[in-house]
């Protein structure tokens, strides 16, 4: 995945996840190089992604 902030590309098993030091549980992947909480996304959401593109 790439680092929404950065740009820095990593794999999803490098990045942090579960770094503890979120409220609420950590649900996101911290970017190896900047930290930075890059958000998770759902299954669902690209295969929506992939329908809508399909119709247009
Ligand atoms: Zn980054
Ligand atoms: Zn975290």
């Amino acid at each position: 995945m790439k680092c929404g902030f950065c740009g820095h590309e990593f794999n999803v098993d490098e990045g942090k996840q579960g770094c503890g030091g979120c409220s609420g549980g950590c649900h996101s992947i911290h970017c190896p190089r900047c930290n930075y909480k890059n958000p998770l996304e759902p299954v669902f959401l690209g295969k929506l992604k992939k329908i809508l593109k399909q119709k247009s």
